[in-house]
């Protein structure tokens, strides 16, 4: 008897951790959308000739590429922190605030295990990067969530009594109490400044919010990866168009094939995997009409590096990759 459930032990075990490697298998989504994709924008965006577009990279974590995509490589893949900024005639945003000068105590807010699949690296806290590119840290107008995870809200620490720009669904879920909050609650009460998806569908996405009233930056709801998770568009002066896709891909994999995470990771992240599908899978169908659009997973180092740096001189990075 004792034999017998030995066994059935030896097989359940070797079932579970053969299913767990499959789940690192490649395996690219079924291209299906479930509402057309529309391009024609209502009103195209004007962005203003002196808005500029850059970008500070406050810190990366080394880890692999099969933990990002399902198909993904061993080798070693660099996540980069970083964030985006957008300084507007009308007012200047930072989108997702990367590491700030706390980031190992911020570190022990994270699960062990997320933990244990990482090694985090800081480079340069965001507000530093502000102060050394001349942009006063109390000038910043609003920090926009793509969502609440601690690696995008750790800089907040250092930049206190600047708005955070966030979503009714976003909010609610950093009040929740949820394990996966926990830095944003413990950074303490913000002048959070709600924004609401009230304008119309945009690229496939049921709604948006635009920010500036002339399109060049329009956010709109994804959900999924944390149910108020936010993909903003930004249209340039010089024509280049860029989507912020926060961790709904880490890696441009994710958009480009496309490929979801593995089984064990969108257990560790994602609330909603199917919605992730979803979304990655309309991005790609977006990235296929509009190959000129610059698709940027929040961690894809390799993509943020296509962005010029923040209070560039342009003369200086005339040729800059595009
Ligand atoms: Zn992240």
């Amino acid at each position: 008897m004792m034999r017998a459930v030995s066994w059935i032990l030896v097989v359940a075990v070797g079932i579970g951790i053969g299913a767990l490697v499959w789940s690192f298998a490649p395996r690219t989504l079924p291209l299906s959308p479930s509402a057309p994709l529309t391009l024609s924008l209502m009103i195209p965006p004007q962005p203003p000739p002196t808005m500029r577009v850059g970008v500070l990279h406050t810190g990366l974590m080394r880890s692999r590429g099969l933990f990002a995509y399902r198909g993904g490589d061993a080798g070693e893949r660099v996540f980069g922190m970083d964030v985006v900024i957008v300084e507007h005639p009308q007012g200047t945003l930072l989108f997702d605030a990367g590491f700030g000068r706390r980031l190992h105590e911020h570190l022990r807010t994270i699960p062990w295990l997320m933990r244990l699949l990482s090694a985090v690296e800081l480079q340069a806290p965001v507000v530093d990067q502000l102060v050394d590119a001349s942009i006063a840290p109390a000038s910043i107008d609003g920090v926009v969530l793509t969502h609440a995870h601690w690696d995008h809200v750790s800089g907040l620490d250092d930049l206190p009594g600047v708005p955070v720009w966030i979503n009714q669904a976003e909010l609610d879920f950093i009040r929740s109490g949820h394990p996966a909050t926990r830095l944003a609650r413990e950074l303490g009460e913000r002048d959070y400044r709600i924004y609401a998806f009230d304008g119309p569908p945009y690229w496939g996405f049921d709604a948006s919010h635009d920010v500036f009233g002339d399109g060049s930056v329009v956010l709109v709801p994804a959900g999924g990866h944390t149910p108020g998770s936010t993909i903003a568009f930004i249209h340039a002066p010089d024509g280049r168009s860029y989507a912020l896709i926060g961790d709904l891909a880490w890696q441009r994999e994710g958009v480009d094939l496309p490929a979801e995470r593995p089984w064990l990771l969108r257990k560790l992240v994602d609330g909603d995997d199917a919605r992730v599908r979803e979304v990655l899978v309309r991005l790609h169908l977006l990235q296929r009409a509009m190959p000129q659009l610059v698709i940027v997973p929040a961690h894809d180092r390799r993509v943020m590096q296509r962005l010029p740096p923040a209070r560039h001189d342009e003369a200086l990075h005339r040729g800059h990759p595009a």
